[in-house]
Formats: structure tokens, sequence, C-alpha cells
């Protein structure tokens, strides 16, 4: 059984009083501790259909299992990082990590050093009582990823989570990600429209066709890790990427 089964989701949005279909029906699984990433152009779907694994939004046809599990709502077994780090600026590092604990099965009386837990898990143990807006963007980044995985769910569905932070920063969080990620049985579904990234990161990266989006293409990457986003395979890799994605008439669903 898969981790995560997406069967032929589907999802249209109305405005003016209008329908749009915004994603096609969908159909993947995902494996647990697989790292998968979806890339496509902005306004495919992408964020469409990882909300609707997350829970937050429910899908016009097909179903999303988890673990078999039809999925109705969210649930704490998977965990959300948005793309503007989606923090509370009244609460210091470790509450905003604390806070995401909330609904989780950790006792009361342990969240505490649960949420201190992640925040070394993710190098922030020196800025626990820091208040937000005293952060850099990539800390931000990472007190996001530590409030997810403070729960240790088994699903992490991240969102653009880098596209608002610089090379260096970015480059940093790459290492990072695949240090957290591997190894310990965590899927992750990893939306971006960033190819370089979607390789670095993905054992399977899924293209997505323009709006409204289709899954269109499917690459395996093979390449050793860690990676390094520099690294000529990986670059040579993306390129073939982004020249599938800039080729029309991509129907057929592919492996290569
Ligand atoms: P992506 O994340 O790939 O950029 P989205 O899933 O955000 O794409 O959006 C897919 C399409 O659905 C876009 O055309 C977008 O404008 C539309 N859309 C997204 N959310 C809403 C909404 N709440 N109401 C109306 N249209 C929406
Ligand atoms: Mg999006």
């Amino acid at each position: 059984m898969s981790r995560l089964s997406i069967r032929n989701v589907s999802k249209s949005y109305i405005a003016d009083k209008i329908s749009g279909l915004a994603l096609s029906p969908a159909s993947l699984d995902v494996e647990e501790g697989e790292f998968v990433c979806l890339v496509g152009p902005s306004g495919c779907g992408k964020t469409t259909l990882l909300h609707m694994i997350a829970g937050l939004l429910e899908s016009d046809t097909g179903v999303i299992l988890y673990d078999g599990e039809i999925i109705t709502g969210p649930g704490a077994g998977r965990a959300m990082v948005f793309q503007d780090f989606a923090l509370f600026p009244w609460l210091d590092v470790l509450g905003n990590v604390e806070f995401g604990l909330r609904f989780s099965d950790i006792p009361h009386r342990k969240r505490r050093k649960a949420a201190l837990e992640s925040l070394v898990r993710v190098n922030l143990g020196n800025v626990v009582h820091s208040r937000i807006h005293e952060l850099s963007g990539g800390m931000k980044q990472r007190v996001a990823i530590a409030r997810a995985l403070a729960a240790h769910p088994r699903v992490l569905l991240m969102d653009e989570p880098f596209a608002a932070l610089d090379a260096m920063t970015r480059e940093q969080l790459y290492a990072d990600v695949q240090f957290i990620c591997s190894g310990n049985g965590t899927t992750v579904v990893f939306v971006t429209h960033n190819i370089r990234e979607a390789v670095c990161l993905g054992d399977r990266v899924i293209l997505f066709s323009e709006h409204p989006g289709r899954i269109c293409r499917e690459f395996s990457v093979r390449l050793p890790r860690p990676r390094q986003i520099n690294d000529p395979k990986l670059s040579a890799l993306s390129l073939e990427i982004t020249r599938a994605l800039k080729q029309r008439g991509t129907s057929a669903r592919k492996r290569l």
C-alpha cells in the first residue's frame, strides 16, 4: 500500500459565477520515504493538489488515500510548510513551534521538549526565544519547518518553501532538507516551479502541464545524495526536464 494514493482527483473553482477547471483529473502514488517534487508553471494547480492532500480543500472528483484511508480533513500525520512561512509574529520562535503541536497526540507537558528538539534539528537551538521579526528569511522558513516536523509527521507537504529566499540561503536549506528528510521514512511532497531545485531534492519529479494542470511527465532522479545544486550531472538532467516541459503535445504521460 502506498503512503499516498491520489486517484483521479480534479478541482474547479467558481469565479465570477463561472466554474473554471484548475486541475484536470490527476493520479499519483507516493511511497513511504519517497521525496516527490511537483513541478509546473504558475497556475497549473500544484497548490490546489497539495491543499487537497493536506485535507484543507475537497476535490470535485476522485479520492486521496493516506495509508489506505480516504482523506477527509487535516490530520497530524500530514504537515504543511507554506511559502510565506505563516508564522505568528506575536509568539517567539519556541511559541510558534509549540503552537504547531496543539492538535498532536503529544501531551501538553511534553510539547515544549518536542518543540525544542525540533528546533535543534533545524539548527535553531540558539534562537528559541527570539521574535519572528528578528530572524532572516532562511531562519523563518527553518522555524516553519521545525513547526511542521515537531509532531513527527509521516508526510511533509511543502509549497514552494524556498521561493522567497536568496540563492545562498536556498542552497543551505537544500542541504538541510536532504539531511532532515533522508533515511527516516518521511514522505515529502514538494511543490516548486524551479526544475533544478526539484532535481536536487526529489527521488521523482512530476511535471504538470499549463493551466488547467495535468500530470504529463515523470522523471526518476537517481543521482547520489547528498546532492549539490551546482553538480554538472544535476544541471544536465535539469536541462533535459526543462526541454521536456517546453515541448508541446506531451499528451501521454511518460516515465524517462
Ligand atoms: P499553482 O500553485 O500551480 O500556481 P494554484 O493551485 O494556486 O496553482 O491555482 C490553479 C488555478 O486555480 C489558477 O488558475 C488559480 O487562479 C485558480 N485558483 C486557485 N485558488 C482559487 C480560488 N480560491 N478561487 C478561484 N480560483 C482559484
Ligand atoms: Mg502555488
